[in-house]
């Protein structure tokens, strides 16, 4: 049995079994911070800490699910990073930095969306964009927060490429996924074109449209699209079990 995380472990203590008792405000009391709602000029969340004591401030203008991951990401800080500086650092480039921010990410992920949940809610669906939305219902965390979860924790073999508004790419391989296959990360994704609110859009590939390797043909992949806040577009690529 894999061990808890330090989040996990927080929620178990806190005696909470349930997605919808995942009140990060009376979490974050729990652990000594008090969250506060205004607008910030500057990012969603950031989080002052003296001694034992600290106050998260949140962003008012954020949508909801966002403030719940600004939340549970600043507790991440509080918890891996008591007693420095407890900056956020978006996209810095410093590496320092970023493990930082990767740690209260995962922090943040595990509180949201523990794994004791998330497995009975996953009830060995298949992995599609349906069931990313509905973990993000579930759990009150945006698609993306749900999708970057499940690629860590599904036994599928998929790939999720994200589409950023500024025409930057990128992508999370499942960990099932073959090793030996590497994604296309250039190939051409015309025919999706969903417009916000729209139902996903689905539609099949040949294996070595989106992937180089081996043991790719005959393989056909099954590929959904569907629109994230922020006007991400997001794209699951799934292969057969
Ligand atoms: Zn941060």
């Amino acid at each position: 049995m894999t061990s808890l995380s330090p989040a996990e472990q927080l929620l178990q203590d806190l005696g909470i079994t349930e997605p919808d008792e995942i009140d990060v405000e009376v979490i974050a009391w729990s652990v000594g911070a008090w969250v506060r709602y205004r607008p910030l000029p500057q990012g969603d969340a950031r989080i002052v800490g003296i001694g034992d004591r600290a106050i998260i401030t949140v962003d008012d203008r954020a949508s909801r699910v966002r403030q719940r991951f600004s939340v549970a990401h600043e507790l991440g800080h509080w918890h891996h990073h008591h007693g420095q500086r407890l900056l956020c650092h978006d996209a810095s480039g410093n590496a320092q930095a970023d493990t930082c921010e990767r740690e209260a990410d995962r922090y943040a992920a595990d509180l949201l969306m523990p794994r004791s949940m998330l497995a009975p809610s996953m009830a060995e669906a298949p992995m599609s964009i349906a069931l990313m939305d509905g973990i993000a219902r579930l759990f009150q965390v945006s698609i993306l927060a749900a999708a970057l979860r499940l690629a860590d924790i599904h036994a599928g073999r998929f790939a999720l490429i994200v589409d950023e508004p500024d025409g930057h790419r990128w992508f999370r391989r499942s960990a099932a996924l073959p090793k030996g296959w590497h994604l296309r990360l250039d190939a051409p994704m015309d025919e999706q074109g969903g417009k916000p609110g729209s139902q996903p859009k689905q539609w099949s590939a040949p294996a070595c449209r989106h992937f180089r390797g081996r043991n790719l043909s005959g393989i056909r992949l099954r590929c959904e699209t569907a629109h994230a806040a922020s006007g991400r577009r997001l794209t699951l690529i799934t292969a057969p079990v």
